[in-house]
């Protein structure tokens, strides 16, 4: 099949000549996919708008020997306060450098999509604090991937009371007694429940919440330990701009 449609995501888009853009799309029906928007970056392209960073897409591909290219797009969700407010695109960036990273070219991945979009939507409309946004959709990732941390207890000894450190290399909590050699990030019982919170309900099922800083500090080196570990990915670049913003 060599036309084909389907909906997607823009999660990186590149200059790829004076007219083109070279753009990473992550389809619903068939994954990353590279693609070619010719003409994009002229302004009065019917593409310019659509091919944008962070937009969703009704999208007609055609697959060349050397390049897909991308023949037509009709918008279907713009959202467009990621690319206008500093904080919010930084966040955008790094859930599609992150999304770009794990996934592989042509394999479709549906919940990944599912989530990618409830989480860019929740980020756009504000529907929870944005830093929530972000450690959720690392957490959800990880579990969309298979690497979900085992949070019921110590994985070695079942051991329930804390204190607890999160291991990537033990798949989840370890207690002091057997963490050994293991590195591990110290959690808060907080922590471990709104942890356990995220991967139950999901981004949907988060209410408002006021999180303590210090538990999306935890979240944050948890998770991405966790990353680190089980998927190789090694350096995302956004993610440096992203915990230094202001605020
Ligand atoms: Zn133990």
């Amino acid at each position: 099949m060599k036309q084909w449609q389907s909906e997607g995501l823009v999660l990186r888009i590149r200059p790829y000549s004076e007219s083109d853009k070279l753009v990473t799309l992550f389809t619903l029906e068939g994954g990353k996919v590279p693609a070619l928007a010719r003409g994009a970056r002229k302004t009065r392209s019917k593409l310019a708008g659509v091919v944008d960073s962070f937009c969703r897409g009704d999208y007609l591909l055609y697959r060349g020997k050397t390049f897909t290219t991308i023949q037509q797009a009709t918008l279907l969700e713009g959202f467009r306060r990621l690319r206008e407010d500093v904080p919010l695109y930084f966040s955008a960036l790094y859930l599609c450098e992150l999304l770009e990273k794990v996934l592989e070219e042509h394999h479709p991945a549906e919940g990944v999509y599912r989530l990618a979009l409830k989480a860019l939507k929740a980020l756009n409309d504000g529907e929870l604090p944005r830093e929530l946004v972000v450690r959720a959709f690392e957490l959800l990732l990880l579990k969309e991937l298979g690497y979900s941390p085992s949070l019921t207890g110590c994985v070695e000894c079942g051991r329930r009371e804390g204190p607890f450190l999160l291991s990537p290399a033990a798949g989840g909590l370890l207690c002091r007694g057997c963490l050994g050699q293991e590195r591990g990030v110290a959690l808060s019982s907080g922590s471990i429940a709104l942890m356990q919170r995220i991967l139950e309900r999901g981004l949907g099922g988060l209410k408002v919440v006021r999180v303590p800083a210090a538990q999306l500090k935890e979240l944050r080196q948890g998770s991405w330990d966790f990353f680190l570990y089980n998927t190789g990915i090694k350096n995302v670049k956004s993610r440096a701009c992203l915990e230094n913003l202001p605020g």
